[in-house]
């Protein structure tokens, strides 16, 4: 069966590619449907944004789609940038002014007021089918400054203070064990489990 990620997020499709790795599914991303362009994200929420994404993707490709929306929610800033995360600095998506940004933005904050959290929503729906989502959320600190080259986004910044590293310090194997997008995985990792048995029920040859 194949799983189709609507996203053009390379970070997200390494890392979710790597969480599915148990599932019998062929994952493939919008890159193998380059007839789907980018998908606007005009809801208020995680969750209505992924509901969207992998709404729309399934209806397009036929096949099952799971959505990852995602985003960093400061607490000095009031939950921001929050759904605003991918273009913080502007509509090119480019995590390095973002990065920027955010520690111009809490330049002279100390530790203690630098609390953040990752927080995602995976969707998952078959075509014309129900859609289910989950949530997971990763606590952390911003750090004053960027550390480590893996990950993507705000992984640099992003100090998780029980590893005394950030999730670019980490290697990929680490950040999935404790990252928001495994937790949110791995809470609708049963109902994918459900969908794909569904499936592969369906396209058994009937014996008479
Ligand atoms: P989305 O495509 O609207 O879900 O954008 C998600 C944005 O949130 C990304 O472009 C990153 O800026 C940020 N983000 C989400 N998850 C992560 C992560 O695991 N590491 C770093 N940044 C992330």
């Amino acid at each position: 069966m194949k799983l189709v990620l609507a996203t053009h997020n390379r970070g997200k499709i390494q890392e979710i590619m790597e969480l599915l790795k148990g599932f019998n599914v062929t994952v493939l991303s919008l890159y193998d449907y380059p007839n789907i362009g980018d998908i606007t994200e005009n809801g208020s929420t995680f969750a209505e944004n992924a509901v969207k994404k992998a709404c729309f993707v399934a209806e397009q490709t036929g096949e099952v789609a799971m959505a990852d929306d995602s985003g960093l929610e400061v607490d000095y800033l009031n939950g921001a940038p929050g759904v605003h995360s991918a273009r913080f600095a502007g509509a090119e998506k480019n995590d390095h002014a973002n990065n920027e940004k955010l520690l111009k933005l809490l330049s002279g904050i100390p530790p203690e007021m630098r609390t953040a959290r990752f927080r995602c929503v995976i969707a998952v729906t078959e075509p014309a089918g129900k859609v289910s989502t989950a949530e997971g959320v990763c606590e952390g600190v911003i750090s004053n400054e960027h550390r480590g080259s893996s990950g993507f986004g705000y992984d640099p910044l992003f100090y998780l203070p029980a590893y005394g590293k950030t999730f670019a310090e980490l290697d990929l194997a680490t950040k999935n064990k404790i990252s928001h997008r495994s937790k949110a995985v791995n809470k609708i990792a049963f109902i994918l489990s459900a969908v794909i048995q569904k499936n592969i029920n369906n396209n058994k040859p009937a014996v008479n």
